[in-house]
C-alpha cells in the first residue's frame, strides 16, 4: 500500500474496516468478497467532493445521470456470483465508475465489461490502470446484447435494471455458470439470480433493488 492510503480520516484503514463491518452484519459472510473490498480504495472512483463519502454504504452519484452501486448491493452481487460454478471469465454490464469491475478483477482470472457512456468508460479504465490491474477489458456498446466474442462466461454481473431478462446474455452463460440481474421498473426491481442447468433457466429472487434503468439501443 502506498502513502496514500496510510492515513488518517475519511479514507482511512479503521474507515474502511467500518465500512466491511457492517456489510458483516447486514450478511455479507464470503471473507474473498471483504477483502476485495477492503483492499479496493472506493474513493478513488467517485469524484473528489463526496470521497468522504466513500466508505459510507450508500450509492452515490458519478455524473450523466448514473450512480457508483451501493457497497451493500456490490457485496451481495459478487457474494452470489462467486457462491457459484469457480470463476474465471465474468461479463459485467454497466461498467460506471468501474468500482464493480475493479472488486471482481480482484477476484477472477478474467472481466469484460461493457458500458455505453464513453465518458464513464473512459474514466474507469484509467482507473483500474492506476491501480495496476491488467486482467480486464471494457466495450463501449449497449450489453444488453453481452459480448459474445468472448463468452460463454462463468459469471455475468448487470449493475442496471433490465425490464425484461436479457436472452442474449443467457445465451452467453457456461453451463451452471450465473447471471446476477436487478429486474423491474422504477423502484419495483428484484434482484434475481439465473442459474444455466441442464434442465433450462433457473430462477431464484435475492432481494428488492433499486438502480439506474439498463438503456436499449434501438436496433
Ligand atoms: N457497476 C457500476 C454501476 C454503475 S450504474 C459502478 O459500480 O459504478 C449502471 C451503469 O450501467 C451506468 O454507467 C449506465 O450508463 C450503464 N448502462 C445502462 N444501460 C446500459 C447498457 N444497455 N449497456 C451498457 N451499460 C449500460
Amino acid at each position: 500500500m502506498n502513502a496514500h492510503w496510510q492515513g488518517i480520516g475519511f479514507t482511512s484503514q479503521r474507515t474502511r474496516e467500518r465500512l466491511i463491518q457492517r456489510l458483516r452484519t447486514m450478511g455479507i459472510h464470503d471473507e474473498r468478497v471483504l477483502a476485495a473490498m477492503l483492499h479496493v480504495p472506493r474513493h478513488t472512483f467517485v469524484d473528489e467532493a463526496l470521497a468522504s463519502r466513500a466508505y459510507e454504504d450508500t450509492a452515490l452519484p458519478i455524473g450523466h445521470n448514473q450512480t457508483i452501486s451501493q457497497p451493500y448491493i456490490v457485496a451481495r452481487m459478487t457474494e452470489a456470483l462467486l457462491a457459484g460454478r469457480p470463476l474465471c471469465r465474468v461479463l459485467e454490464v454497466g461498467s460506471g465508475s468501474g468500482y464493480q469491475t475493479a472488486i471482481l478483477a480482484a477476484l477472477v482470472d478474467e472481466v469484460y465489461s461493457v458500458e455505453r457512456i464513453e465518458p464513464l468508460l473512459r474514466l474507469a479504465r484509467r482507473r483500474l490502470q492506476d491501480l495496476g490491474y491488467r486482467n480486464f477489458r471494457f466495450q463501449l456498446s449497449d450489453g444488453g446484447w453481452g459480448w459474445a466474442e468472448h463468452g460463454p462466461y462463468d459469471g455475468i454481473l448487470v449493475t442496471a435494471a433490465a425490464t425484461e431478462l436479457p436472452e442474449a446474455l443467457c445465451g452467453q452463460l457456461a453451463p451452471q455458470a450465473r447471471l446476477v440481474i436487478p429486474v423491474g421498473y422504477g423502484e419495483q426491481q428484484q434482484l434475481q439470480l439465473i442459474t444455466n442447468t441442464e434442465d433450462g433457466y433457473q430462477r431464484e429472487v435475492l432481494e428488492t433493488v433499486n438502480f439506474v434503468p439498463l438503456v436499449r439501443d434501438e436496433h
